[in-house]
């Protein structure tokens, strides 16, 4: 019983670490994927005419709603 439910918790961090990998994985490909997309290149904001980004929703300069 204690063999098996230390097996257990071996399998159980196995699975962790397989899941962190994969989560470091798909962030690493998100990013490269919208640096090729060209989704976080610089973004004038029609408001006040600062430079944001599309990946925020207001405008850090003056915090007016940016449209997708
Ligand atoms: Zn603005």
């Amino acid at each position: 019983m204690v063999l098996a439910l230390a097996s257990a918790s071996i399998l159980f961090r196995d699975f962790l670490e397989g899941l962190f990998v994969v989560a470091i994985g798909s962030m690493l490909v998100h990013a490269a994927f919208r640096l090729v997309t060209g989704r976080t290149k610089p973004y004038r904001c029609p408001n006040c005419h600062g430079v944001t980004s599309r990946g925020y929703a207001n405008c850090r300069h003056c915090g007016s709603p940016i449209s997708q």
